[in-house]
């Protein structure tokens, strides 16, 4: 056959890349390449990295490795990369950030080769520019740094929480305990008050039976008051009788009357007398107990009571040789009973003279006091009356001295028929008085214009 041709056919390649062309592809590489010794220095840097970063190639040539990286990745390098290149003579898709000529940083993954090249280590590096990651990392690094302000935010909420719970707690104890309080303090002001109404119980029943023997003493006193009314009035006729009888005798009108029986008749007469007061007082006093006493209220001028009561008590006031003065104003006016009046002026004049030895001095003064009062005070410069004894005075058969009352023959009724006397017409009768030195008893009456 002619011709036997041959059909098989070489393989058609394309042409082979020159080692130069290599060099120039690599430099061109769409990615950053270097190669560097075992000491850091750089031996060679592709145009693409060097235009990323910046640098002429002059730069970085014979320069150490850590020129192109920023702090953080040098340490890295330092302690990480390097040792794990001598280690194992490779390291995969390690992230580095690159240090630009301007300063700026540049995030690189690195893939290296170490080998032994001639008679050196050369470690041969891509580098491939990492954008993204760098966003993404960034992004991750803030969404980091959010996630532990809130952690710290939310561990400070939750301390906050626990010491508010704390404090919860705390005061939850308290208030049980001031619940305890509470509650035995209701228990005690419950103990308290049932105590307290037993008692107002009680004051309750004591106030009914003591106006129940309020009663009965007012009844028993009006009836004591009713009886001795009678009873005064049935004295006084046989005691008038036997006073007239006695006149009779003295007058020697039944035959001569000797010295004896002249003084037994004196002792019969001064007997009748004071028995005879002592039954008008009792009497006086069971009428004004008994409510049964009419006031002649009218418009009078103290001085006028005076000057009328005076020279009833003229004579005992010289037979015992005691001074008096007289001081009333003349605008002192009441409205009174002008007899009841006198009667109580002549009771203090009379005892002021009783008790007050000769030589001494009794005194009536008059004032206005105030609006409403007219004050009458008997002064006396004689024996005093005890503190204790003062305010018993005023009660009925009180006699405070009974040797010197005996020797003034007093009933012991004056003082209390005038106090009611007083009261009765709206004013008030009082004492003060020191033993040895005197006594001033004071009486109040309604002034008038
Ligand atoms: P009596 O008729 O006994 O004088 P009173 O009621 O007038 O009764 O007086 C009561 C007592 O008060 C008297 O017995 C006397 O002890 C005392 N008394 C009254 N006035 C005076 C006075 N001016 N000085 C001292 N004591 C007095």
């Amino acid at each position: 056959m002619a011709g036997d041709v041959s059909l098989t056919r070489e393989p058609v390649l394309p042409p082979a890349i020159g080692a130069s062309e290599m060099d120039s592809l690599l430099d061109r590489a769409p990615c950053g390449f270097i190669s560097f010794a075992d000491n850091g220095e750089l031996r060679a840097i592709n145009a693409t990295l060097l235009d990323l970063l910046g640098y002429s190639r002059a730069d970085l040539v014979g320069r150490h490795v850590e020129t192109i990286l920023n702090v953080g990745s040098r340490i890295f390098y330092q302690t990480h990369l390097f040792p794990l290149l001598k280690l194992h003579g490779r390291a995969e898709e390690v992230f580095l950030l690159l240090r630009g000529k301007n300063g700026e940083d540049v995030g690189a993954l690195a893939n290296a080769v170490r080998r032994e090249r001639g008679d050196e280590w050369i470690t041969d590096c891509v580098l491939m520019r990492v954008v993204e990651r760098r966003k993404f990392e960034d992004a991750l690094l803030r969404a980091k740094k959010v996630a532990e302000e809130a952690s710290d935010e939310a561990h400070a909420r939750r301390r906050e929480a626990e010491e508010a719970n704390e404090l919860l707690e705390r005061q939850a104890v308290e208030l049980e305990l001031s619940q305890q309080q509470l509650l035995e303090q209701a228990e005690e002001l419950e103990t308290q008050s049932e105590a307290l109404r037993a008692v107002n119980d009680e004051l309750v029943a004591r106030t009914d039976e003591l106006q129940r023997l309020r009663t009965l003493a007012e009844d028993a006193n009006r009836a004591k008051s009713a009886f001795l009314a009678v009873m005064s009035h049935e004295l006084r006729t046989p005691l008038n009788a036997i006073g007239g009888y006695v006149q009779l005798l003295e007058m020697g009108i039944h035959g001569p009357v000797t010295d004896a029986m002249s003084e037994a008749l004196g002792r019969i007469s001064r007997s009748q007398r004071h028995l005879l007061r002592l039954i008008n007082d009792v009497l006086n006093l069971a009428r004004i107990e008994a409510g049964r006493v009419d006031y002649d209220l009218e418009t009078f001028a103290i001085p006028e009571v005076v000057s009328a009561v005076l020279p009833m008590v003229e004579p005992q006031l010289t037979a015992r040789r005691l001074r008096y003065t007289v001081n009333v104003a003349h605008d002192a006016r009441v409205y009174a009973d002008r007899e009841k009046v006198q009667q109580i002026l002549l009771n203090l004049l009379s005892n002021a003279t009783k008790f007050t030895p000769s030589g001494g001095v009794v005194s009536v003064d008059a004032h206005v006091n105030g609006d409403r009062l007219v004050s009458v005070q008997v002064r006396d410069s004689g024996v005093g009356i005890a503190p204790d004894h003062l305010e018993h005075v005023f009660e009925p058969f009180v006699q405070v001295d009974v040797s010197h009352t005996r020797r003034a023959e007093g009933t012991g009724l004056g003082l209390a028929i005038s106090r009611d006397l007083a009261r009765g017409m709206g004013g008030d009768l009082s004492a003060e008085s020191q033993v040895g030195s005197g006594s001033t008893f004071t009486l109040t009456l309604p002034r008038t214009a």
